[in-house]
């Protein structure tokens, strides 16, 4: 069994959290109009032998999503950060330009 060392609540078991998929990949701009970029998007992911940075959702903890470092081959985990501050620099508002 995994256990995660939550930055809120400390070591916990795997069984309290769920695997949310693939940190590294970030969505396309809400404006984005390539449907070649929305299929990858959505569809497509890497199966990495080795590091991985995933999110990990702590749902029956603090209830933060956080970016585990993991080795897919060992399963050894190594640092544990909150989302929100690993990705604070990708965009988190949607603003688009009114109808006219
Ligand atoms: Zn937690």
């Amino acid at each position: 069994m995994l256990r995660i060392n939550c930055p809120v609540c400390g070591l916990r078991d795997e069984t309290e959290f769920t695997y949310g998929g693939d940190a590294t990949v970030i969505r396309p701009p809400v404006t984005e109009a390539d449907p070649a970029k929305w299929l990858d998007y959505v569809f497509f992911r890497d199966n990495p032998r080795g590091p991985h940075k995933e999110y990990w959702h702590h749902v029956t903890g603090c209830r933060q999503w956080l970016v585990v470092d993991r080795n897919t081959l060992t399963h050894e985990i190594g640092a544990v950060r909150l989302a929100r501050d690993e990705h604070s620099d990708r965009e988190s508002t949607v603003t688009m330009e009114p109808a006219k």
